[in-house]
């Protein structure tokens, strides 16, 4: 049957027609180990009773109400929730339908704020080359992705862009890795010097690194040292957890890794956990006030935000992972993981690097492991593996991203955080025979 929906690809894809715990079943009654949640969305498994009772009892009440007239339950309790477990400052949640509309949120937020607090040159948004924060042109502006970028280029806003902390490609034979993180760190002090630091407005960064580079946490130093020079500049600090938060990486929060607390914060894709399309944008009462007491209101909105439906099962899943102590389990398994991993894949070409936090890991694919020499383009393993997994039952993530001069050559790993240790095994045994298949 032809299909109408304008997908992603030219191949015919399979049909998934249900769900349940770790596995998507497709037309068939095929059974695929879901090892990246999609693209770290289905933390909670598929088909979870609490998630979906929640929404049933919601849509029993009340799908849709404007928020230019009404707020509700849900998205009230989830704001409040979110707030009670948000880094120090953070005080206020914007509730949106996924993680590009909270990355222009949190710019347009930025914005607004240098407005109202009497600073209209500052509208210069600094960020990383190796990132990635969204399709829509203001995210796709902000992202460092090349061959993403390139079509649009005309589109897209002025954003500068400095160097990824990327130990494994770029720190220095002779430097430690503290050394290694302060210096790129302060790449931004210098960049922020050079276009003046009157006309700078924020700094974005995703705290690990995912589908640009497959699960690259910053070295310990690096984000206290960016903090830093962001406060000495009055600049903004925005972190993207669109893929790195809601517990992915065994905390809340990606950033309490790092120890530092953002002045505004992206969520997404655990937040809905799939069940329904919702992200966020977070701010610190600073911000927040300073509008409060200025305009009286942010100028923006969808018609979708704030959406009761969405934000009941945000508000279950949160439940969900505080109540169950699933951020101790993503350590645990985590920690699991990130054995087989090493285990399997230590000593064997063509994986580099293995690397991430919690469950959320990523292997890096390199033609030599001892010079770290990527694959050419043509040669590149990621997509391979993908379809190799798939006919192995495995749902893995490629990714992708030339970074200075390095072609990024990456598989993302980012199970449920309900995977059990046999089904880490068997997803390491998946993906090690989808790697040899690959090659
Ligand atoms: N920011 C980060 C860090 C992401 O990984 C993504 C998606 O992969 C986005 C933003 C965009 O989110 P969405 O695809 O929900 O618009």
């Amino acid at each position: 049957m032809a299909s109408h929906v304008f997908g992603r690809g030219p191949a015919p894809l399979p049909v998934a027609a249900r769900g349940e715990g770790c596995y998507i079943f497709d037309d068939a009654g095929r059974a695929y180990l879901d090892g990246s949640g999609g693209a770290a969305v289905s933390c909670l498994g598929h088909s979870d009773p609490d998630v979906r009772a929640a929404m049933h009892a919601q849509l029993d009440r009340i799908a849709f109400a404007h928020t230019g007239f009404f707020t509700s339950e849900p998205a009230e309790e989830l704001a409040a929730l979110l707030c009670a477990h948000a880094p120090e400052g953070i005080g206020k949640v914007y509730l949106l339908s996924g993680g590009s509309e909270a990355v222009e949120a949190a710019i347009k937020l930025a914005r607004q704020y240098f407005l109202e607090t009497g600073q209209p040159d500052r509208h210069r948004l600094i960020a990383r080359r190796q990132s990635y924060h969204g399709n829509t042109l203001g995210a796709l502006a902000a992202g460092g992705n090349a061959w993403r970028r390139e079509k649009y280029a005309p589109l897209l806003v002025e954003t500068h862009h400095i160097a990824p902390c990327f130990e494994y490609h770029f720190r220095g034979d002779d430097e430690s890795a503290f050394d290694y993180g302060q210096r790129v760190a302060n790449e931004l002090d210098a960049e922020i010097e050079r276009l003046g630091p009157e006309t700078v407005m924020a700094f974005i960064a995703e705290p690990v690194v995912g589908a640009t580079a497959g699960a690259v946490p910053a070295v310990e130093g690096y984000f206290r040292r960016i903090r830093e020079i962001c406060d000495r500049h009055g600049v903004l600090l925005i972190l993207d957890e669109v893929m790195c938060g809601m517990g992915r990486t065994g905390t809340l929060f990606a950033c309490e890794q790092d120890g530092i607390a953002p002045d505004i914060v992206t969520i997404a894709k655990g937040l809905g956990a799939g069940y329904a399309p919702i992200g966020a944008m977070l701010c610190s009462d600073t911000i927040h006030a300073a509008i409060a007491s200025g305009s009286g209101s942010f100028q923006h909105g969808h018609t979708y935000h704030g959406h009761p439906l969405a934000a009941a099962a945000g508000r279950a899943v949160l439940g969900a992972i505080l109540d169950r102590g699933l951020l101790d389990q993503v350590q645990t398994r985590g920690q699991t993981l990130s054995a087989a991993l090493d285990a399997r894949f230590g000593q064997h070409p063509p994986v580099g690097d293995i690397r991430g936090r919690g469950l959320f890991r990523g292997l890096e694919l390199v033609e030599d492991r001892t010079t770290k020499q990527s694959f050419d383009p043509a040669r590149r393993l990621h997509a391979k593996i993908k379809a190799a997994a798939m006919d192995e039952g495995l749902i893995c993530y490629p990714a992708g991203g030339t970074v200075d001069g390095r072609n990024g050559d990456h598989v993302l790993l980012a199970p449920p955080f309900i995977i059990s240790e046999d089904e880490i095994g068997m997803l390491v045994d998946r993906l090690a025979r989808a790697v040899d298949t690959a090659l």
